[in-house]
């Protein structure tokens, strides 16, 4: 069995329905993505790594985890701060709009709670994968605390995976979130960035001036998605490329990116192929924007077990 562990922020998701009742549920893009890859490939060890509070939501979202089969070996529980909540609202048009409400939440603590021999444990994983947004939530002053855990773990063996998730909000300039980048991508064995990520932080988007970009960093694999237009992948320098079937009824793009990264990971290290673990992943993808919110219904996925136990 192998081990992954995913570190980031997991919210608590408040989705106002049209008759004004308040549903809620629980999302954050590494947590979708340990989700989406444990109901794919269950056999493996998927770890979520986050701080919560010891309050009734912090303790429901550690069920959550619970029953989605993720090892909460992990999680730890802050003393006196809660989980980060945000609001989804859709307007007449189908435009939804985020309001977040995370400056305090526990998770941006996370590095308070590992001490070495946490870190002894994190050494024990085959891969570790983080988002610009679990770095970009941390308090600032933890972040070379997480570097230094994070070279620990690659003298260690553990492959380190990477998805830049730019989000503008979460950080103070664009020189803090690309000098927090070129570390990631310098640390980074394989690396799962969006055309958007390197469009909206360095005003690039063609195949060539992105891989030029990379090309310093030394990254083993580069996979480079593209909404429904395409995906790419460098695998030490040979560039694979899968044309995307674009779905016609997308209901809400949100987690497209995460349960990409999810299926596509865990079918990696199942031993799958690039072009194999792309077709996988971008199917999920599909199977997710056909739903709304972030976490599709399990039994969503059906479609995707038969093709994986048929190859
Ligand atoms: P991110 O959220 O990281 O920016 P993308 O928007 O590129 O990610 O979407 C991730 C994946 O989701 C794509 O590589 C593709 O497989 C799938 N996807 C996204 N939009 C569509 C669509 N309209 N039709 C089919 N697949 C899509």
């Amino acid at each position: 069995m192998q081990k992954i562990v995913l570190m980031g922020e997991c919210m608590l998701e408040l989705r106002q329905a049209k008759d004004g009742v308040m549903n809620h549920s629980f999302a954050g893009d590494t947590f979708n993505t340990a989700v989406y890859m444990k109901r794919t490939f269950a056999q493996q060890d998927i770890a979520f790594m986050t701080a919560v509070g010891q309050d009734s939501i912090s303790q429901q979202m550690v069920s959550a985890c619970s029953s989605e089969n993720l090892n909460n070996q992990h999680v730890f529980a802050h003393g006196d701060r809660n989980p980060g909540i945000y609001l989804v609202q859709t307007d007449e048009h189908g435009e939804r709009s985020f309001l977040y409400w995370r400056d305090t939440s526990a998770a941006k603590q996370v590095m308070q709670y590992v001490d070495q021999q946490a870190i002894a444990e994190l050494c024990k994983a085959d891969l570790f994968f983080f988002s610009g947004i679990s770095i970009a939530i941390l308090e600032p002053q933890d972040r070379d605390a997480f570097w230094a855990m994070l070279a620990q773990l690659k003298q260690a063996g553990v492959k380190i995976g990477f998805d830049p998730n730019y989000r503008p909000r979460l950080w103070n300039s664009t020189d803090e979130a690309k000098a927090e980048f070129a570390t990631a991508y310098a640390a980074s064995d394989i690396m799962l960035p969006g055309v958007d990520d390197f469009k909206q932080l360095y005003a690039i988007e063609s195949l060539d001036d992105i891989l030029t970009f990379c090309q310093p960093f030394d990254i083993e694999e580069l996979v480079l998605k593209n909404g429904p237009e395409s995906v790419y992948c460098q695998l030490h320098g040979q560039l694979t490329h899968v044309a995307i079937t674009p779905v016609t009824n997308v209901v809400d793009t949100t987690s497209a990116g995460d349960s990409f990264n999810g299926v596509y990971l865990g079918a990696r290290l199942a031993g799958k192929d690039v072009t194999t673990s792309i077709n996988l992943a971008a199917s999920a993808a599909g199977i997710v924007i056909q739903h709304p919110g972030a976490i599709a219904p399990a039994d969503a996925f059906d479609s995707l077990h038969s093709i994986l136990t048929k190859k």
